[in-house]
């Protein structure tokens, strides 16, 4: 019997990690490994951003700061959002974190436990269905499909709540398929949350990497109403190449902000005074590095559909955001891949091969609730890339 809790027994290693670590270890141990697992831009954070984290650390601004951040970042955020996006937030509206993916955790922490179940659309990324797991709440997922683009109908979101519905998780654009839903069907689901009243947390991650005609529409910005059931995260990791610094934050009605703030007080004391400084720079300092980053995604995105099309029976919808390629391998189950021949049977099995053929390493899809999928993160350079998809030619039997 295991000593650990209930709650660390019920979730998983992250499956993403998990992946990237493997790449790691087979390229330590010499093997030319292309290593497609991990979203993490691949660009260094850009020089004025990492200016401001040493004028802060020379400012000797090294010590403990307000639990939920100090408020020239907190009103840096709302600023951004009033903005481009023209919302109205306060900064005791904000509560900074260690990553978005920290924000997330302080969000579920807060608003839920056993009893309520919290609506997540599949294919989701994978901390979702966990960081609900720990919190004793239960994940009820709504399946969608590459045909409808990835994207949850507001038929189906309705037809999911029951009387114990808390919370809708929304991640758009979406890790792993890079859907990104339309504004009119975001403001059809925010009518339905409104109504039946159950907050929705949008992960907007993902906000400023958009391509090829997709529009972004922050899900707080259908409404006063519909403002008052969001709660808003995001941060700078995938924006501005801050994967490292672990900065994130939520976006709440006060009285969960301020709930979000005491359990953060408990937890950690507070995110990083230097990365806080940094953030402030990233967000309120020129914007013009993060166009230059997704220009350079989108190109890469351009590249990578492109191969995709010259595979035989990959089933995929192109991305609208984020830097992930989503595609269906199961065509290839049950026939001889790689130079061995080896034969799978599922989309874990077929990574495994992949790695172990041709030291390409994709994640499963078995690890975001879409069993027969693979993901290709496009952060990393087009060299890369190319070689990448030669080999997976390679394996799937191509020249
Ligand atoms: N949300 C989504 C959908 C993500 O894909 C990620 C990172 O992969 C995060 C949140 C967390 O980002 P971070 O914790 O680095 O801010």
């Amino acid at each position: 019997k295991s000593v650990l809790s209930d709650a660390v027994q019920r979730i998983k290693p992250s499956a993403t990690i998990a992946a990237g670590t493997k790449a790691k270890e087979l390229k330590a141990a010499g093997h030319d490994v292309l290593s497609f697992t991990l979203g993490e831009p691949d660009f260094t954070t850009p020089q004025h951003i990492c200016d401001a984290a040493k004028a802060a650390m020379d400012a000797g601004d090294t010590h403990y700061t307000a639990a939920a951040g100090t408020l020239q970042v907190k009103q840096a955020v709302c600023d951004l959002y009033a903005r481009f996006y023209g919302l109205e937030y306060d900064p005791p509206q904000c509560v900074v974190s260690n990553g978005a993916k920290h924000s997330i955790h302080n969000v579920l922490t807060a608003l839920c436990g056993p009893g309520d179940e919290v609506i997540i659309p599949t294919p989701y990324w994978v901390s979702y269905s966990d960081l609900v797991g720990l919190t004793g709440a239960k994940p009820v997922f709504v399946e969608t499909t590459v045909e409808s683009g990835w994207v949850m109908s507001p038929e189906q979101f309705e037809s999911a709540i029951t009387p114990s519905t808390k919370l809708l998780m929304l991640n758009s654009p979406t890790n792993p398929t890079g859907a990104t839903y339309p504004p009119e069907t975001l403001e059809q689901i925010a009518r339905i949350a409104v109504e039946r009243d159950i907050f929705v947390l949008s992960d907007e991650i993902y906000e400023r990497l958009i391509y090829a005609g997709s529009e972004f529409r922050s899900f707080a910005s259908f409404g006063k109403d519909v403002q008052e059931k969001t709660i808003i995260v995001s941060g700078v990791s995938k924006a501005y190449a801050m994967t490292g610094w672990r900065i994130g934050w939520a976006l709440a009605p006060l009285e969960i902000a301020a709930g979000m703030a005491k359990l953060q007080s408990q937890e950690t004391s507070c995110p990083s005074s230097i990365s806080q400084a940094a953030a402030v720079a990233a967000v309120s300092g020129p914007q013009v590095c993060v166009e230059e980053m997704r220009l350079e995604f989108a190109e890469r995105r351009e590249y990578v559909l492109q191969r995709l099309k010259e595979l035989p029976d990959l089933a995929y919808a192109e991305p609208g955001g984020a830097f992930y390629a989503f595609f269906d391998v199961s065509a290839h189950f049950g026939k001889p891949l790689g130079s061995k021949g080896v034969k799978v049977d599922n989309a874990t099995d077929f990574c495994t091969a992949l790695l172990e053929d041709q030291f390409v390493a994709l994640v499963t899809g078995d690890a975001f609730g879409a069993p027969g999928y693979v993901r290709l993160s496009f952060a990393t350079d087009l060299k890369t890339i190319e070689q990448g998809f030669d080999r997976i030619t390679k394996f799937l039997g191509g020249a």
